[in-house]
């Protein structure tokens, strides 16, 4: 051998990690055995032993999508006192939906749950479907939320496959292909993982090892069901899993938002088209949001004359494909203000009825929190 290939022979001796086996095979019992132990208590979740009814699975699921467990709670109560069965949604008016949806984010998961309930009422006389296929042909229903539904509500042999669950799978095998790619090949595994009896349990608790020990960081290795056959663990690389490919950052766009109150406590608020981002939410009018947003010209698109008061700060919000910036221009003016075509003006003190979405909020907020402007103070109840 020559010296340089020696050299280099070397160097990659040192630099490689030298990878250790884990002992043993993951085994499902031992996973089960632990959720039994350990099991979170949930108000979508079923007693030990029993099993969550499939309309509960299938709309804490949903609001689950994006959204913590804390946030969720809240609104899954309310969802299931307001509508206690898919009949009972299905009769719902989608504006009825969209304003108990407000504040969860990603309004079009509350459209399509809407559509939904109504494809589950008038195709299946209100009754879920109990196959992966069946769950699969309704409306907003993907790979993830059929499994899930499949087998926590009918203990169908499948595995939902989450972040939390990437992340458990990734370290087991310490799987060195970067996500998204890695995706189908994290399915396959926690697919075979699977046991003959107790789908649902499983599916469960895999989620619970992914969000309560085999944390993003520090995992609590030494509490792990799963502690001797995974591989990251072995290697002491549990930190490293699961790689990411890096992701592409969507441009930032900018525009402007009016507040604009009446003397009589009434604040202008219009519609947003029905398709689109957003669609069918409440806002106050606004420019459009563009990566070059003008600043200069922002007041030309105001909904009406008025005194308008640029305040000051800008008011931040990040959407899945981009971040946005909002000027936030505020003004008061008389009670006998005519409301612009297409928009309408709403009492001040129930704008928490409307579907106002997150962005609009923090838009509210930052309005009644600044000293008042021309005419008067703005009343702080909206807030
Ligand atoms: S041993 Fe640690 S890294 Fe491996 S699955 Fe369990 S908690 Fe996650």
């Amino acid at each position: 051998m020559l010296l340089c290939d020696m050299l280099w022979a070397m160097s990659v001796a040192v630099r490689l990690p030298r990878r250790k086996k884990a002992a043993s095979a993951p085994q499902a019992a031992d996973l089960l055995a632990w959720y039994d132990r350990h099991r979170r208590v949930m108000p979508w979740r079923a007693r030990q032993g029993e099993r969550t009814p499939p309309y509960a699975v299938w709309l804490s699921e949903i609001m689950l999508q994006q959204t913590t467990v804390k946030t969720v709670g809240p609104y899954f109560e309310k969802f299931l006192t307001k509508w206690p069965t898919v009949e009972a949604l299905a009769l719902a008016s989608l504006d009825d939906v969209l304003r108990a949806w407000a504040g969860l984010g990603y309004y079009a998961r509350a459209r399509n749950l809407h559509a939904c309930a109504r494809a589950v009422v008038e195709r299946h006389n209100g009754i879920f479907p109990d196959t992966i296929e069946g769950l699969l042909a309704l409306p907003g229903i993907g790979d993830y939320t059929a499994a899930a539904v499949g087998a926590i509500a009918f203990d169908a042999p499948a595995v939902p496959v989450d972040g939390n669950v990437e992340r458990v799978v990734t370290r087991l095998y310490a799987i060195e292909e970067a996500l998204p790619a890695a995706k189908p090949k994290i399915k396959e595994l926690a697919t075979s993982l699977l046991p003959s009896q107790r789908s649902g349990d499983f599916a469960q608790a895999l989620m619970d090892l992914g969000a309560t020990i085999c944390s993003p960081k520090r995992p609590a290795c030494s509490l792990c069901p799963w502690h001797e056959p995974c591989v990251a663990r072995a290697e002491g690389r549990q930190e490293e899993f699961p790689h990411k490919a890096a992701k592409k950052e969507g441009k930032l766009r900018r525009g402007a938002a009016f507040v604009v109150v009446r003397d009589d406590g009434f604040i202008l608020l219009r519609t947003r088209p029905d398709k689109g981002l957003l669609a069918q939410m409440t806002e106050v009018p606004g420019t459009a949001w563009s990566h070059d947003f003008n600043l200069a010209d922002a007041e030309a698109g105001a909904p009406l004359k008025a005194g308008w008061r640029r305040l000051p700060g800008v008011v931040e919000h990040t959407f899945t494909h981009f971040p946005l910036e909002l000027t936030v221009f505020a003004a008061r003016v008389p009670k006998s203000s005519k409301a612009p075509k297409d928009m309408r003006w709403s009492a001040v003190k129930d704008v928490h009825d409307e579907a106002l979405p997150t962005v609009m909020r923090k838009v509210l907020a930052h309005a009644f929190a600044m000293p008042a402007p021309a005419r008067g103070r703005l009343r702080k109840s909206a807030r």
